[in-house]
């Protein structure tokens, strides 16, 4: 941790000295169009120096977790306070002071703030709603490891995030109240993979992989790549999002000995991308990690064609190519974020053809009980008879297609 801590501070002198720059630019009189903040001009923050903000050891162990640090932020509203007092026993709450720094306190409707911070209808079960809604358990044949799909599984390497999503699908997993961290207990995961020769793809995820230190996510590379039939890593993340100070050099040169590797970062709405963030997420493009986003659809905070729209644009301009929207699952307490899937639809139906294919993800509902993925979108097919389509485009004018 020592070793890292030096590491992760040498290589971001540059970074820093860049940011304390811009932190010396006037700042806007109005607050509530210029998130994220400058830190030093939050009470809680103020006397941080910037090294100590550039190092991801700190901004985990300074990540706020109670309502009295909470309250030093945000003006929390009631349902909050009720949330924050109820989270104690379920999902733990963390958030880091660079994502806090996003939030607008003036805001309960703050899209940033509605992903982190619990309140009470989090305690409410809803209909149809499950603890594993897509059992992972139930198709998990080794600690840490569901294989579901023929040629590729899912590894979950911890069960630690940088901050905790309230919506999150694996709550039920998630926190830091575990004793044995899910990475000692891989080994027969990593059995189970060498004796199965169809899996060639291998989605390392959590929690957030990128919590664990280099030394221990170099180890799970290192396991899993030295098996043959084994062609690619992928890592499914939020840390650009939400830690992006975690994407050090030191880091890069271990992806870049593992590669190839692919990258999945979850993004829900146009405000996480920062200059901050555009800095992590081109360090990862120029090592030659391919970028993809996942975006969970919630509502109240991305359920609009235009807010997609400008995530998508955002995302493209800093090389991150949008690949899922997930309808969001029904996990136990989310009935709050979740949307008709009409809502999603009409999403894709306001991109496609309207804005460039590679600004439109696909659409998928992971299939309650364990079906997997399966997209849905708009109906382009309006007839189908032998030899013939007859097809509608984008703006709803008709077409056939003779076969
Ligand atoms: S980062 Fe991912 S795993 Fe962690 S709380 Fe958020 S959604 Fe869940």
């Amino acid at each position: 941790m020592a070793n890292n801590s030096t590491d992760t501070l040498s290589n971001t002198v540059d970074i820093t000295q860049d940011i304390a720059k811009k932190s010396s630019q006037q700042p806007s009189k109005n607050k509530r169009l210029y998130f994220p903040i400058d830190y030093k001009q939050i009470e809680l923050f103020k006397d941080v120096n910037p090294l100590e903000w550039e190092d991801w050891h700190w901004q985990i162990k300074n990540r706020i977790r109670r309502k009295e640090e909470l309250q030093q932020l945000i003006n929390l509203t009631f349902e909050e306070e009720k949330g924050l007092k109820l989270s104690d026993s379920r999902l733990s709450v963390a958030i880091t002071p660079y994502w806090a720094t996003m939030i607008d306190p003036n805001n309960p409707k703050c899209p940033i703030r509605k992903q982190m911070v619990p309140v009470a209808s989090e305690f409410q079960v809803g209909n149809h709603e499950m603890r594993d809604p897509c059992a992972e358990d139930r198709d998990s044949p080794a600690h840490g490891l569901v294989h579901r799909y023929p040629d590729r599984v899912l590894l979950l390497a911890t069960e630690q995030c940088a901050s905790y999503c309230r919506h999150c699908t694996r709550r039920r997993l998630v926190g830091e109240k575990k004793e044995i961290p899910s990475v000692n207990k891989l080994d027969a995961a990593y059995d189970y993979i060498r004796s199965n020769k169809k899996i060639r793809d291998v989605l390392i995820s959590g929690g957030d992989p990128l919590m664990l230190e280099d030394e221990a996510l170099e180890n799970i590379f290192k396991n899993i790549r030295s098996i043959s039939h084994v062609e690619f890593l992928r890592i499914g993340t939020r840390v650009p999002a939400t830690l992006p100070q975690r994407i050090t050099e030191n880091l890069l040169k271990i992806f870049k000995k593992y590669g190839p590797i692919w990258m999945s970062i979850h993004f829900n709405h146009p405000k996480e991308i920062t200059k901050r963030c555009r800095q992590a997420c081109e360090m990862l493009s120029d090592a030659g990690i391919p970028l993809g986003s996942q975006t969970v659809l919630l509502k109240d905070i991305n359920d609009k064609p235009f807010v997609m729209r400008k995530l998508f644009h955002d995302l493209l301009k800093i090389r991150v190519r949008p690949y899922y929207i997930y309808q969001c699952d029904p996990v136990k307490g989310t009935a709050h974020f979740r949307t008709p899937v009409a809502v999603g639809i009409n999403i894709i139906e306001k991109l496609r053809g309207y804005t460039s294919g590679y600004a439109v993800p696909t659409y998928v509902i992971d299939a309650p009980g364990g079906g997997g993925k399966i997209p849905i979108g708009p109906n382009y097919i309006l007839s189908q008879a032998k030899g013939r389509y007859t097809l509608r485009n984008y703006k709803g004018k008709i077409y056939t297609y003779l076969e």
